[in-house]
């Protein structure tokens, strides 16, 4: 598996398991509770829209996405 760093994106993210695109958007979302709030973190393929799952973390979200290759 030859290492690939998706255009425009400044963290190391591999391009799309799915689809091969080097296109990953990164997502954020903060999510309001009576508690507080939370803001959680992902990345999406722009092209089939696959998603990395979310995390409280841009780092963790990263790893996530980039683990797929591992996983799989
Ligand atoms: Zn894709």
């Amino acid at each position: 598996m030859s290492e690939f760093l998706a255009k425009g994106v400044k963290r190391h993210l591999k391009y799309c398991p799915f689809c091969g695109a080097t296109s990953i958007r990164a997502c954020d979302k903060t999510y309001y509770y009576r508690q507080g709030e939370e803001r959680m973190y992902w990345y999406e393929c722009k092209h089939c829209k696959s998603r990395s799952g979310e995390y409280h973390s841009r780092e963790e979200a990263a790893g996530a996405w980039n683990r797929r290759f591992i996983d799989e």
